[in-house]
């Protein structure tokens, strides 16, 4: 199964989020195979991110959206815990503070941007900023209406720089979602990330729905692709993602920059005693 195909959302098509099954896998492999692949997989994206930092001059955004217990934690975790810390960050947004209140919804988010060389991941990211806000009326709708295409611009704007984006949405069951919470009530090491609101949020799940299909339909550019993740199934979660992740950076035909300094003079200066066997 070609994942990218399988879970892109081509651009200017309609997402349907009832029509794709959370639960869906890929009918050849299963939990076990999926777990060597995926380690077979950050090997082949830490030796990747390396060279990307090597080279420095492009750099790849991650942004990873979902409903609470959505399992963003977890692939920053299982998926890109694996790149070295040196050339790689992740960044969570929370609900803003005063100052970046007092800014447009951008401002905090451009300055998180990667630099050259770096792997940025954002867990929740300017999405939120039509879709939390959206469902909450928390902007006036004119306002948050327009942010589409000012996010498409600003995704451009980053592009044309050489920052290379691939957006995720973590599509789980209502079912699966109640399943978590209380899995996180049965492990007492987890308490700290239950909040009331996630069952109060529950009552939006349809908002939160269509909020997702216009995000993920309007924003989902050829070069900004939106992938919609059947999560429900953890394990295939993780491999869909590194799958699509390291054949984005394999795509990038990385160049490792050529020497500055003669390496056989330096051999020979400095290691002539080595080579004489001495
Ligand atoms: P968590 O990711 O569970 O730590 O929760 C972060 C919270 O911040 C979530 O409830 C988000 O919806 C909220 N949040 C993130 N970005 C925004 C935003 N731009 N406006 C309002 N709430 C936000
Ligand atoms: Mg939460």
């Amino acid at each position: 199964m070609n994942y990218e195909r399988e879970f892109g959302v081509s651009p200017g098509s309609r997402v349907r989020l009832r029509k794709l099954d959370p639960q869906q896998t890929d009918k050849d492999e299963d939990k076990h195979s999926a777990s060597r692949k995926v380690a077979k997989l950050q090997q082949r994206m830490d030796e990747l991110q390396f060279q990307l930092y090597a080279e420095n001059k492009r750099s790849l955004l991650i942004c990873l959206q979902a409903l609470d217990a959505g399992g963003k934690d977890g692939v920053v975790r299982h998926v890109i815990g694996s790149m070295n810390p040196q050339g790689c960050r992740v960044t969570s947004f929370k609900q803003p503070n005063s100052e970046e209140l007092a800014h447009d919804f951008l401002w905090r988010v451009e300055q998180k941007t990667p630099r050259r060389g770096e792997v940025v991941i954002f867990n929740r990211s300017h999405y939120e900023d039509v879709i939390v806000v959206r469902v909450h009326d928390l902007v006036p709708k004119p306002v948050w209406s327009q942010r589409y295409e000012q996010i498409n611009a600003f995704e451009r704007r980053l592009i044309t720089s050489g920052t290379h984006i691939l957006k995720f949405f973590l599509h789980i069951s209502k079912e699966e979602q109640l399943e978590r919470f209380k899995d996180r009530l049965d492990d007492k090491s987890r308490w700290w990330k239950i909040s009331e609101s996630d069952y109060s949020e529950r009552e939006y799940w349809n908002d939160y729905a269509s909020a997702y299909e216009d995000a993920l339909s309007k924003c989902s550019t050829a070069d900004a692709p939106w992938y919609v993740i059947p999560s429900d199934h953890k394990w295939f979660r993780n491999l869909a993602i590194s799958r699509i992740i390291a054949d984005k950076l394999e795509a990038l035909r990385i160049q490792v920059p050529k020497p500055t300094v003669n390496i056989a003079d330096i051999r020979k200066k400095y290691h002539a005693a080595e080579r004489d066997g001495k």
